[in-house]
């Protein structure tokens, strides 16, 4: 990638870093500042052998997909990933589907190397890196950083351990020798320990499984129920994976006052003059 065109994608991170909540350095909560960008975010846990994520556009509206059975910290970097997607790459009628191997940079194909660019950059931009460094890790530029300190930076930056190791050696805060022993650290003493020994958030290391269906695709459910396009029990499985059931959306169906509205109408058709 050229340095211009890197510089590019560092300015359309930093100018979305801008919509984002942050907390001391990094971005507390993404998945929310995507919800409140506008764009329709589902996450549903689809199973870990298949694919990560996927961004479209469609009749305006952008629609990401992140598989919530990946562990947090991978799922929120295929979320940047995603997002980079839409703001580099997106245009009417196209769309990316992301597995491991688009994610892990390994596909040498330029709009995935540049997605991973973006999310790199919005979520451990190098300016805070250092800034955490600096100010919340003691000597850290004269003693080696250790797993513990990888921990903290995972912690603050919602970032998997890959990650942050593979970001501090792209901007030259660790080198290669020093990326392995780390590696070899949290092979010995697991991500999860080291999480909990600085209290951190223990959750980026497991999966979610979370399900999230915006509103817009129950609206659309219980219109195709209400106009007898699907039978109850496709309606019933769609409020399930909303965590909602037929009482808690009764008001909005149709079925109830049917007897009524037919008695209305028997009423019209025999109010009508002959
Ligand atoms: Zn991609």
């Amino acid at each position: 990638m050229q340095e211009s065109r890197k510089r590019e994608i560092r300015i359309k991170a930093d100018s979305f870093r801008e919509n984002c909540k942050i907390g001391r350095y990094g971005i507390i909560d993404l998945f929310k500042d995507c919800t409140r960008c506008g764009y329709k975010l589902l996450r549903y846990p689809l199973g870990e052998s298949t694919d990560l994520g996927f961004s479209l556009l469609k009749d305006q509206d952008v629609i990401i997909f992140t598989n919530s059975s990946s562990r947090l910290s991978r799922e929120i970097f295929t979320l940047a990933h995603e997002i980079g997607h839409i703001i580099l790459h997106i245009n009417a009628n196209k769309s990316f589907i992301d597995d491991h191997i688009t994610l892990s940079g390994k596909n040498t194909d330029e709009k995935e190397q540049e997605a991973n660019y973006f999310a790199a950059n919005l979520l451990m931009p190098d300016d805070e890196i250092g800034k955490f460094l600096d100010l919340e890790i003691e000597n850290s530029n004269q003693n080696k950083l250790s797993a513990t300190d990888i921990a903290k930076i995972m912690s603050e930056f919602n970032v998997s351990f890959d990650m942050a190791l593979n970001r501090l050696e792209n901007l030259g805060k660790i080198n290669a020798s020093e990326k392995l022993q780390l590696d070899n650290e949290r092979n010995e003493k697991r991500v999860g320990n080291l999480l909990r020994s600085i209290s951190g958030n223990s959750r980026l290391n497991i999966a979610s499984e979370e399900i999230d269906i915006p509103y817009e695709y129950i609206d659309y459910v219980i219109y195709n129920y209400n106009h007898r396009a699907i039978p109850a029990e496709t309606l019933e499985r769609a409020l399930a994976y909303c965590h909602l059931s037929r009482e808690d959306i009764s008001d909005r169906l149709v079925d109830s006052c049917d007897e009524e509205n037919d008695a209305d109408l028997d009423d019209m058709i025999g109010g009508l003059p002959d």
